[in-house]
């Protein structure tokens, strides 16, 4: 199947579509920026790369680019305390049709196993995360598995309050063609990371080394997650258009 990059018009008609109502209960619960999950109800709008994992790993490496410790077991409990309990901690692999090839995982947590150093982190720290998440599994969270090959045509920058699902049959001259879309949903992201830096400073999980307060971590936050973005798109969304969605209220959205 040939990839279908799109353009800014079936980008339209794709949202139109697949846009839905974040639900308020579930604003922080997250999903992966993977265009492979489905259009079902009660798809997290919230998505990040890597989902909680990623979110787990940026704060490990925003701790050591900008010099403020973490206490990890706390940095876990606190997570968990945001989004509603550990059963609601978000993390995927994924599933391997040829028996006795393993699963390649999360695209996202994968490169940075293989680069560490360009996340900021160690492979020590990774490791350290893909233990915790067996503990996470054995303690109710459960692992999203996403199949098929990745159709992703574009990369999308949602802000405001609607979610987009990312798969879609798109009409063409030569029939209809399935693709998906990558998305990372900004304004969600902000705002959980809002909850979880008052939350982490709260639960005393973050140590300053010079005084420094809960907006300056929040901006930490904020420049991490970009540069995690930014390197798992130059691996994996090479070559995509992006576009940024923002939403009214109502619905009503523009495309740039
Ligand atoms: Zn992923």
């Amino acid at each position: 199947m040939s990839k279908i990059l799109l353009t800014i018009e079936q980008v339209d008609k794709l949202i139109r579509e697949n846009r839905y109502k974040v639900d308020p209960e579930k604003k922080f619960l997250s999903r992966c920026i993977d265009g492979r999950y489905k259009n079902e109800d009660g798809l997290p709008a919230l998505a990040f790369p890597g989902a909680d994992v990623g979110e787990i790993a940026m704060v490990l490496a925003a701790s050591k680019s900008f010099g403020f410790d973490i206490d990890f077991k706390k940095l876990i409990t606190t997570l968990a305390e945001v989004v509603g309990g550990v059963k609601n901690i978000k993390f995927h692999t994924d599933h391997h049709a040829t028996p006795g090839v393993e699963a390649a995982g999360c695209g996202h947590f994968k490169q940075m196993k293989l680069d560490p150093r360009a996340y900021g982190v160690t492979s020590d720290e990774t490791e350290l995360i893909q233990q915790e998440l067996k503990q996470l599994k054995n303690k109710g969270a459960v692992e999203t598995i996403l199949e098929g090959e990745h159709m992703e045509g574009a990369v999308i920058m949602v802000n405001g309050n609607w979610g987009v699902y990312p798969q879609y049959n798109l009409e063409t001259e030569n029939g209809n063609k399935f693709v998906e879309i990558f998305v990372y949903h900004q304004s969600l992201v902000d705002e959980r990371h809002r909850a979880l830096c008052s939350a982490l400073l709260h639960n005393k999980a973050i140590t300053f080394k010079n005084g420094e307060d809960e907006e300056w971590l929040y901006n930490t936050f904020c420049e991490t997650s970009e540069t995690h973005l930014m390197e798992t798109a130059k691996r994996l969304a090479k070559g995509l258009p992006i576009y940024e969605v923002k939403f009214e209220d109502n619905g009503d959205y523009k495309i740039r």
